[in-house]
């Protein structure tokens, strides 16, 4: 779609959209949920992103390996489990900008936040305090909250949150700045969400990290809501960790495995403080359990245990995709998605008295877009629901859509807008 292509809210125009998307073929190998014998429009890939067909398929095969061999399913399995999770670094990597030796999926996202911050926040007398977002995903706050009391410390004291302005429903960036460097001495850890799940708002990490470097402070991101939207470039950036989960954009399935980045200049530091278990360990040791711990050079160091195959068989099979379609051709048929979501809800703006309000940043936006319907509750996001729409909802009147570029069509776009029209 050509930065110029004048819009059309028609349903010809939509299928002439995707009827131009080189990635249209995608959809195709996924599985929808039906409403009244219909694919929904299912606008919810950033909380639960849909099956791939593959994914039984990937998972049969580990369960056909454990009915054939037993343990020995170790060593003997067609992927062999001992060294499973290895198969998903590489791609895993590549989708974030990380180098592989930097990247892990293990564990779950809030369990993995918990991880690195036992490495990375290493509160002193003199310099403590965490920097957040005000009204971060509730897991990232209690995991703040309970390190800062592990250590000791007083929650009001050591937690910097940054609130939207006034009257405003994003982050003005410039307060994120202003915050750091009024702390400069006593900041240890700025840990932010890439994407602020609640208001779709993505915050520049690239200079977050920096301006938290140049002060002295540890930077990590929650990236929950990014991996698999965005285009990121964890190493590049010199982030110093990171986790997320595969369950939203990345399509593992509930609960599925969750992504650690630790950036290879921490790597080589044998003497990081971590919680230790056999999967940590050097692999050419490991069977010998010896009571030494010596840790892995690479973000394997902070596996603790053994992977879950069944789990990361479904999130092979996601990442398999991903590989093949690559995060360029995916985030801009992502800008064209959203801009063309965008674009619909104005057009029911004009015969609607303006009661749709986006509260997603125009320009640091991935592919979800959260919408206030002033004067409409709850009420509303259940029509949707009965209608064969799928978005969600968020307390206290915020409707979030994301338009997944993997499987979502401009055609989806066009329905959308046709039943909220008539709900309003
Ligand atoms: C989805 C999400 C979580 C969920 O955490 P789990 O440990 O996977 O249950 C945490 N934080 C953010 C920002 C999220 O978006």
């Amino acid at each position: 779609m050509a930065p110029t292509t004048e819009l059309k809210n028609t349903l010809d125009f939509a299928l002439s959209l995707d009827a131009g998307d080189p990635l249209k073929k995608y959809r195709e190998r996924f599985l929808f949920p039906k409403h009244n014998n219909r694919e929904v429009v299912y606008f919810t890939g950033n909380s639960l992103g849909l099956q791939p067909k593959t994914t039984s398929a990937y998972i049969q095969q580990e369960l056909n390996d454990w009915s054939n061999f037993g343990v020995e399913g170790h060593f003997l399995a067609k992927n062999p489990w001992m060294p499973y999770h290895e198969l998903l670094t590489e791609k895993m990597a590549k989708i974030v900008g990380a180098l592989p030796k930097e990247t892990i999926m293990m564990n779950q996202l809030t369990v993995n936040l918990h991880l690195l911050m036992v490495s990375f926040y290493k509160p002193t007398k003199q310099r403590y305090k965490i920097l957040c977002e005000a009204k971060a995903f509730p897991s990232d706050q209690y995991a703040l909250q309970s390190q800062i009391k592990f250590h000791g410390l007083d929650i009001e004291d050591a937690l910097i949150e940054i609130q939207p302005r006034e009257g405003e429903f994003v982050i003005n960036e410039e307060d994120i700045f202003a915050e750091i460097e009024k702390n400069k001495d006593t900041l240890a850890l700025i840990m932010i969400g890439g994407v602020n799940f609640f208001s779709g708002q993505v915050f520049d990490m690239k200079a977050i990290t920096e301006a938290g470097h140049k002060v002295g402070a540890v930077v990590g991101f929650d990236l929950a809501h990014a991996a698999g939207n965005l285009k990121l470039k964890l190493h590049e950036w010199n982030v110093d960790f990171a986790a997320w989960c595969s369950y939203k954009y990345l399509n593992s399935g509930p609960g599925g495995v969750g992504g650690a980045f630790v950036h290879e200049k921490h790597l080589t530091n044998v003497d990081l403080p971590l919680f230790a278990g056999w999967w940590g360990h050097d692999k050419q040791t490991r069977f010998l359990m010896e009571k030494t711990f010596v840790p892995i050079q690479s973000a394997e160091r902070w596996q603790i245990s053994n992977a879950p195959i069944l789990s990361m068989a479904a999130c092979r099979a996601s990442l398999d995709i991903f590989d093949e379609v690559g995060m360029d051709a995916l985030t801009e048929k992502s800008r064209n998605l959203t801009k063309y979501l965008e674009f619909v809800i104005h057009e029911i703006n004009k015969e609607k008295n303006n009661c749709l309000q986006i509260i997603t940043p125009q320009k640091n936006r991935g592919c979800q877009l959260s919408v206030v319907a002033h004067g409409y509750g709850k009420a509303l996001y259940t029509k949707l629901i009965t209608h064969g729409v799928i978005p969600d909802w968020r307390e206290p009147n915020v409707i979030r859509c994301a338009p997944v570029p993997l499987y979502n069509s401009f055609e989806d776009i066009h329905r959308f807008s046709t039943i909220l029209k008539e709900l309003l």
